[in-house]
């Protein structure tokens, strides 16, 4: 194992310390990227599959071509945890534009730059899975589906970074954030299920979110395990009034939601049906038990 983290970028393995991107690389400049980020469970790449065609597709969308193909991403992946000593990590890979001229046109960048880091994150202390979350509903919405689009997974996350600082504001860790025309979407690095008399529901993607690949872990442990789940619009009506709250994501894994706006759900503890699909998360990314697609 090499005594400082290693990062990888673009083919070269560098300490952490001095990996560095251009000033001019427009990923910085512009926002103009796309990322993953993904799970390693017991040295093992969750989901692997799922996030490099999510990868592929957010870049395909703006029109970036990814300079190395799926397997040899993979193999960077796996390699690094092993370079790093890493067992249960978090992944960030990033496809930038490149390096260009000061001018926006992605045509002056010649050659996409990619990059993969392998270490641990901790999102919400570890406290809050067991007692729940306090979220507020923020008043800046989702980006238009036809702006920047909510399903691509794009380095310009300004959009939630405005939603976090008003979580910030107002004392709690995360927001909901509803779209344009008023309907949930998801959180700023989270998407939403609720549960009401014993259905779950979650938004459908023409909501403007994420197609989370935890969210669509999630939906498959529903139906293995005979709770419906349906995905439909919601409103804030529907938050206020649900029996259950929970969050799902990669950093995040599933987490559940005690309080919104300062409004108890349900009985204002963590639910039934979410301690359910969370243990079922976990037993599953551990490689407890199968899932079927
Ligand atoms: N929505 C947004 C905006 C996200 O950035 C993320 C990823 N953190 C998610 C939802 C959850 O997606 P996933 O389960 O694939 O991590």
């Amino acid at each position: 194992m090499a005594a400082e983290e290693q990062v990888w970028i673009d083919g070269r393995l560098v300490n952490k310390g001095d990996a560095m991107v251009s000033v001019f690389d427009h990923g910085l400049l512009y926002g103009d990227g796309v990322f993953e980020g993904i799970r390693a469970y017991g040295g093992k790449v969750f989901e692997e599959q799922a996030h490099l065609d999510r990868f592929y597709e957010s870049a395909r969308s703006i029109r970036l071509d990814v300079p190395y193909a799926a397997d040899e991403l993979s193999r960077v992946m796996s390699d690094l945890l092993v370079t790093n000593g890493l067992n249960d990590a978090y992944i960030r890979l990033v496809a930038t534009r490149g390096v260009g001229d000061l001018g926006l046109d992605p045509r002056k960048c010649p050659r996409a730059s990619v990059f993969c880091i392998a270490s641990t994150i901790t999102l919400y202390p570890e406290e809050l899975y067991e007692k729940g979350l306090d979220v507020v509903v923020a008043s800046h919405c989702k980006n238009h589906p036809n702006a920047t689009p909510p399903r691509v997974k794009s380095l310009n996350y300004l959009n939630s970074v405005l939603g976090k600082i008003e979580a910030n504001d107002a004392g709690v860790l995360e927001a909901i954030m509803l779209n344009h025309l008023g309907h949930v979407a998801e959180c700023t690095a989270d998407n939403v299920f609720l549960v009401k008399n014993g259905v779950v529901s979650t938004p459908p993607a023409e909501a403007g979110i994420l197609e989370g690949i935890t969210r669509d872990v999630v939906m498959r442990l529903c139906r293995q395990e005979g709770i419906e789940c349906r995905e439909r619009n919601l409103v804030r009506h529907d938050l206020y009034v649900a029996d259950e709250c929970f969050l799902t994501g990669t950093a995040a894994e599933v987490i559940p939601v005690v309080k919104i706006d300062g409004r108890p759900i349900g009985a204002g503890t963590p639910g039934e049906v979410s301690r359910r699909l969370k243990q079922a998360f976990h037993a599953y990314a551990r490689g407890e038990r199968d899932l079927p697609r």
